[in-house]
């Protein structure tokens, strides 16, 4: 296969995680025929880019609901937009433009100090997606150079482009910088911001694997992929966060698009992937002994949290028979199916109702702490909290006494 980033042909296939629903596609019924897609991953020997040889169409991954949504962290925006603010050339008059919903609360702080020209991408005016429940699946693959020309010129091309988590999301990394560029003035700048899988490929955590995310950057590997539109990185920053920390690249629009330029830095990543596969039986082996030994000795063991994460954990380590349902208080979720492994969704206050001794958290690592101190009935009633992902200091893994 060739590399969605440097169009080499040295990619190389190194785990498969076997073929499974789309996360959002919370079952009606435990007997709901679902679509399974392959996630194999696979490093390019000569950029270093991990990625799915195969990503999912976006048709596939458009959700069922129209009430799901995704929270990115927020705690580094203020400091970014004084970095933006703070770019030569950039006053109160200048157009900041956002790509997807997830660019509005960037677009408000604009708002705060002053700007007055902002707008964002409409995917119903703008896209003619009539879909309510359509999002940044869609928004990803219809972002090429011809259809955001015609936005920019309608609407106003950007002095600066927000583009937070979605340029992992790319089927078509190609098509997707440069329409961003087409929507930034020669001169102008872009702001991209994205997961940074370093921790995930480090701890051996394979929750990182998500049917959404075609591209899995690390900042080696990150570095020069704007070049795809003509811009020149002026800045990147990594902001630490629990599982994922974010990479934060400022760039400006300078030249003529080309094709990245594999750096030394991401050719020495080479070979994370592979190291990161090798561990993969063993984590699922190690996982499903110590559960199944848990729900022997102890009684009942829960999922915290019914969203991809939780998927990830129950269906990449094929442990849906040891665990007894998914704790998730979403009105919209009760009397669902979790994707894969069919779980029931029931309200968290089951936990206690039905006995249970050891609950997974399947939610961001950040929201740990809140989710137990609002459920002391279970932990009083003497049920244990352990949290799904290798980075958390209560991991399920130190429980197990399994190394990551
Ligand atoms: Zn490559």
């Amino acid at each position: 296969m060739q590399c969605h980033v440097c169009r080499s042909d040295s990619v190389k296939a190194e785990l498969d995680a076997g073929s499974h629903p789309v996360s959002t596609f919370f079952a009606p019924s435990k007997d709901t025929t679902e679509a399974n897609y392959p996630l194999v991953m696979a490093q390019c020997t000569n950029c270093g880019v991990i990625q799915l040889t195969k990503p999912v169409p976006h048709t596939a991954l458009v959700p069922p609901y129209d009430w799901l949504f995704a929270r990115e962290p927020e705690e580094h925006l203020d400091m970014v937009v004084d970095q933006l603010m703070a770019l030569p050339g950039i006053s109160k008059d200048s157009v900041i433009v956002g790509l997807t919903s997830k660019d509005d609360t960037t677009l408000d702080r604009f708002r705060t100090h002053g700007f007055s020209s902002v707008w964002r991408v409409d995917v119903q005016n703008d896209l003619g997606v009539a879909n309510p429940c359509a999002n940044i699946e869609t928004v990803q693959r219809m972002t090429e150079p011809a259809r955001m020309t015609k936005i920019a010129d309608k609407r106003g091309a950007a002095d600066i482009l927000i583009v937070r988590h979605i340029i992992e999301h790319s089927e078509d990394l190609q098509a997707f910088v440069q329409g961003c560029a087409a929507l930034v003035k020669p001169g102008g700048y872009i702001m991209v911001e994205l997961p940074d899988c370093t921790t995930s490929l480090e701890k051996n955590d394979y929750a990182m694997i998500w049917e959404e995310h075609s591209l899995y950057f690390v900042p080696e590997t990150f570095d020069g992929v704007t070049a795809y539109g003509g811009f020149e990185k002026l800045r990147t920053d990594v902001y630490p966060l629990p599982f994922e920390n974010c990479i934060v690249e400022i760039a400006q629009k300078t030249g003529e698009p080309s094709i990245p330029r594999p750096n030394a830095a991401g050719k020495a990543t080479v070979g994370q992937l592979s190291t990161y596969a090798a561990a993969f039986p063993k984590i699922t082996g190690g996982l499903k002994v110590g559960l199944t030994k848990w729900r022997d000795e102890k009684g009942p063991i829960a999922l915290f949290g019914a969203g991809h994460l939780a998927c990830a954990f129950v269906n990449f380590h094929d442990c849906g028979d040891l665990i007894d349902f998914v704790a998730d208080d979403t009105p919209q979720k009760q009397g669902l199916f979790l994707p894969g492994a069919k779980l029931p969704i029931v309200p968290s206050s089951e936990l206690v109702d039905r006995g249970v001794t050891l609950a997974l958290l399947a939610l961001s690592i950040q929201n740990e702490d809140n989710v137990i101190a609002r459920n002391t009935a279970f932990t009083d009633a003497g049920g244990q909290f352990a949290s799904v992902f290798a980075a958390s200091s209560r991991s399920v893994r130190d429980l197990f006494d399994l190394q990551s």
